[in-house]
């Protein structure tokens, strides 16, 4: 701990992002070798450990990354450590497709890359909140806990079922009463009034130019629901 705090005290954090899972642990005295010949004293880990730190629902492996914080804190590097919901593993959208997004057209974005979940979804928010509960528990006293990374790149998008129940609420809580948010969309154009809260979906893909109004709401609306996705994991950590 002394160590690690006359290491980094008064400094400039230098480093990077450092993903080790990726390769034999055999090489980690090595990185850190060179790490320290390069003066890196902050590493972030963790951003896409997800599949690794619960390979099947509710497991948890947390042995590696164990190893590698207190590698990381005797030898005097800090630690961004991040929370890796950004990329759910394979598991979460074969078991659970509605936290799978769905494009403008309604066809889901499967796994296989990253970013694949809908920010609106319930099972998806309940299994990044458990993993970051357990995530803060085990490592937010740790001697090479420098700050946390919450998510990564927040950048999806999902036009669902799921997500149209969402933006209702927010529309609600917005507009008010469907008057107001047909004055302010103004829907009297094109015969686009809505009479019902159920008629209201998020802006998928339409015959011809889409209403500005609920496009740039819908807009509003993603990055709300981005954002509740942060605040809450901000808050357990
Ligand atoms: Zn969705």
């Amino acid at each position: 701990m002394a160590a690690l705090d006359d290491a980094t005290r008064g400094r400039v954090l230098f480093g990077g992002d450092y993903n080790p899972e990726q390769w034999p642990e055999e090489s980690w005295p090595q990185d850190v070798r060179l790490m320290k010949k390069a003066r890196v004293n902050s590493v972030t880990l963790g951003v896409f450990s997800w599949a690794r730190l619960e390979p099947r629902p509710g497991a948890r492996d947390f042995g590696w990354l164990d190893r590698l914080m207190d590698l990381m804190a005797e030898n005097g590097i800090g630690v961004v450590l991040a929370t890796p919901t950004a990329s759910p593993p394979p598991w979460m959208g074969s078991r659970h497709p509605e936290t799978l997004p769905r494009d403008e057209d309604g066809r889901t974005v499967w796994w296989g890359s990253r970013q694949q979940f809908c920010p609106s979804s319930p099972v998806y928010r309940a299994y990044a909140a458990a993993l970051t509960e357990d995530l803060a528990a085990r490592y937010g006293g740790h001697p090479a806990l420098r700050m946390w990374h919450i998510n990564n790149e927040y950048c999806t998008h999902c036009w669902c079922d799921e997500t149209a129940r969402h933006f209702r609420d927010w529309l609600r809580a917005r507009h008010g009463g469907l008057d107001a948010l047909n004055e302010s969309w103004g829907t009297a154009f094109w015969s686009q009034r809505y009479d019902s809260w159920d008629e209201i979906i998020p802006p998928r893909r339409a015959q011809y130019l889409r209403n500005p109004g609920h496009t740039l709401d819908f807009r509003r609306f993603t990055s709300d629901a981005l954002l509740e996705c942060y605040a809450a994991e901000r808050d357990i950590v």
